[in-house]
């Protein structure tokens, strides 16, 4: 890499080391021209797939926004916010894992609902209430009966992120 100082392209590696819990590698350098040191970081680029909308039209992915509907969904709730965080990392791990350049972004919410079943009932009701649409009441206390139903949503089991 070439020296920020001289502009030299002859720079050699002092020192080597992980920094931030591994993810990050951090380099001393120093130019063989000049002489001076300078410090470079290295990450590793997580390309998320590119986001589908109902309209057809792509936007990039949005982790702020992919955030924000879940907060809205868990607002007031007993889930803590390393809960939400861990939540949001294992939602792009997916995503990523799948390996496709683009998303629908429906695909997405169904990642959300999942997350939000697993954190709380009454957030996953809210989410699932805007992002089915639900045309009435029935079709709402339907919804509530059938996850009733599943043995991993009893109100009263020693949930996570309590
Ligand atoms: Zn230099």
């Amino acid at each position: 890499m070439h020296c920020p100082f001289c502009g030299a392209n002859d720079t050699r590696v002092t020192d080597s080391r992980l920094v931030a819990e591994g993810d990050q590698v951090r380099r001393r350098r120093q130019c063989a021209a000049c002489g001076e040191r300078f410090t470079t970081y290295e990450t590793a680029e997580l390309v998320m797939p590119r986001v589908i909308k109902s309209d057809g039209s792509r936007e990039p992915f949005d982790e702020a926004k992919l955030r924000a509907g879940m907060l809205r969904a868990l607002e007031k709730r007993p889930v803590s916010a390393e809960s939400i965080e861990a939540a949001v990392e294992r939602i792009r791990q997916t995503l990523r894992a799948r390996g496709d350049r683009e998303i629908q972004a429906c695909d997405i919410g169904k990642e959300v609902m999942q997350a939000l079943k697993r954190l709380d009932q009454v957030a996953y009701i809210r989410f699932a209430s805007v992002y089915r649409r639900f045309q009435d009441i029935d079709e709402f206390r339907a919804e509530i009966d059938r996850l009733a139903q599943e043995p991993s949503f009893q109100p009263d089991s020693p949930g996570e992120g309590r």
